[in-house]
Order: C-alpha cells, then structure tokens, then sequence
C-alpha cells in the first residue's frame, strides 16, 4: 500500500529552533534552517518531500508551532489533522490506548 503523503506549514517566527521536532522525524524530513528568525533563531524546515503526516513533530513541538497535513486521496488537496493552538497549561494527548494482555 502506498504511504500517505503528508505535509508540514512551521510558523517560523513564532519557532525556537529546539530541534525535538527534528529528531522525532521518522522520515528524517526536518532540519534547523541556515538563517535565522526575527527572533534569532535557527527554525524547523521540511528538507525533503517524504512527510508522512504522522504528526509527531506537530505533537512534540513545545511552542505548537508546525500544523501537518495529510492528503486526502479522492481530491488530491491536503487537509490539516493536527494543529495545537494557544497552549497555555499542560495538554493530554492519548493515541491509540492498547489494552494489555490478560484483562
Ligand atoms: S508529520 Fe511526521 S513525517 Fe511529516 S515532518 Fe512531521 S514527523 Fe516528519
Ligand atoms: S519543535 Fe517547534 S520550536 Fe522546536 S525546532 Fe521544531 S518547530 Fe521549532
């Protein structure tokens, strides 16, 4: 079966070149920029089109700062499937809870 193809917008002045979103990556698609933002920091870049729209750099990012697309494949457009917005305490993500063997 063929990947989903995925995307990723960085709001790259709001982004403080942390990196975690860069190692999170399985598909090693992201890397700190060589310039810098108005804030004097190195920002996340999409630096190759294989973006699988996992959405785990848009989850780990401390200042949700990246929203992941994913394309919808009956029209070819991408539709966004994670955006944090306004994070100002702590956020509680659960992702496919697995129940353990036994129960
Ligand atoms: S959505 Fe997944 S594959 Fe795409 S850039 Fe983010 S971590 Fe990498
Ligand atoms: S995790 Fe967020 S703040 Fe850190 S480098 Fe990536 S986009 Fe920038």
């Amino acid at each position: 079966m063929a990947k989903i193809r995925g995307d990723i917008k960085v709001d790259i002045e709001k982004c403080k070149g942390c990196e975690l979103c860069v190692v999170s990556c399985p598909q090693n698609a992201l890397a700190l920029s060589d310039g810098i933002n108005k804030q004097g920091y190195h920002y996340a870049v999409l630096i190759e089109d294989v973006c699988t729209g996992c959405t785990n750099c848009s989850l780990v990012c401390p200042d949700a700062v990246i929203t992941v697309y994913r394309e919808d494949r009956k029209t070819g457009k991408k539709k966004p499937v994670a955006e944090l917005r306004n994070v100002t305490g702590d956020i509680k993500i659960e992702v496919g809870a697995e129940e353990e063997e036994g129960n």
